[in-house]
């Protein structure tokens, strides 16, 4: 059963999807949030929440992460995630070839304890390696993902962020926290480009003595400020976390210029959401009850 304190909110990514789609981004982060609640509810760890969360975002095609992620410059799917808790065990990867399941994979790591962070061909190795199946391009490519990818070769839209990034953090029953995070990247990103969300500290984190972090938006200037890392720090300094949430954006405007979204959970078990860009679809569960939006 669940103590007061159990509590997860997800994200579907920092961005400006078109006001037809919201709701069904929405419904996506909320049906993932139900799943990690469940986990909670049953008085699992918020390891296994984010994880499980983050895994139903990945099979949702509407989003870039696993089916549905944003293809590079030369029309592949290279994957980054993340997972972490609160005692500082984390895995990682990074530039991963097609696999349904990245943030899967970066738990296996988490659970090895050699080394943190996988990248590209070595990365794949690990992962079939450890049972995981090695998938084509095609197997995990999306309409919405071609066309993205043309009108930016095209240049008909920015080379920025593609939007649909997911993440989950959530505080247990026992006040553990953890983060995950998964991502395509940004589409036409070069091959080999490794973005926040494989990287502690900058697009997750997780931290019993503070909380938990999960960041969206274009990676390179999450990652020069350490995003995630700023976010918590600001919690650890008194912050509760909504209002972490929103110092860490300002931050980032006014370090890099960049916009960007980012959901947090403090020890306390109180969630936080806040965005820069146009839209950024979430969803929480707490004891209090849910909420999503965009
Ligand atoms: N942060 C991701 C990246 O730069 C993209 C996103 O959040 O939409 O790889």
């Amino acid at each position: 059963m669940t103590t007061g304190l159990a509590a997860i909110i997800v994200h579907g990514g920092a961005g400006d999807i078109a006001e037809t789609r919201a709701p069904l981004h929405v419904d996506g982060c909320l049906r993932a949030a139900r799943v990690g609640h469940a986990v909670l509810h049953a008085g699992g760890p918020a390891l296994a929440a984010v994880e499980d969360a983050v895994r139903a975002l990945e099979d949702d095609p509407l989003f870039n992460a696993g089916r549905g992620a944003c293809l590079n410059h030369e029309g592949e799917i290279e994957l980054d995630a993340c997972i972490m808790d609160g005692t500082l065990r984390a895995g990682a990867v990074g530039a991963l070839p097609p696999f349904a399941n990245p943030i899967a994979i970066a738990r296996c790591v988490l659970e090895d304890g050699e080394h943190v962070l996988y990248a590209g061909e070595g990365a794949a190795r690990f992962a079939t390696l450890h049972g995981f199946r090695r998938l084509a391009t095609g197997d995990l490519r999306t309409d919405a993902a071609v066309e993205r990818w043309k009108a930016v070769l095209a240049k008909k839209s920015e080379p920025n962020w593609a939007g649909g990034t997911v993440g989950a953090v959530a505080i247990d029953s026992s006040g553990a926290v953890a983060a995950a995070t998964s991502t395509g990247g940004i589409a036409c990103k070069r091959a080999g480009r490794v973005g926040d969300s494989s990287i502690i500290g900058a697009g997750n984190l997780a931290d019993d003595e503070a909380g938990a972090a999960s960041a969206t938006g274009h990676g390179e200037p999450i990652m020069r400020v350490c995003l995630t890392r700023f976010a918590l720090t600001r919690v650890s300094a008194g912050r509760a976390a909504q209002e972490a949430a929103e110092d860490a954006l300002a931050e980032l405007a006014r370090r890099t210029g960049a916009r960007a979204g980012i959901i947090l959970v403090d020890r306390a078990g109180r969630v936080g959401h806040a965005t820069t860009t146009k839209t950024m679809s979430w969803a929480a569960i707490t004891p209090d009850g849910e909420g999503a939006g965009v």
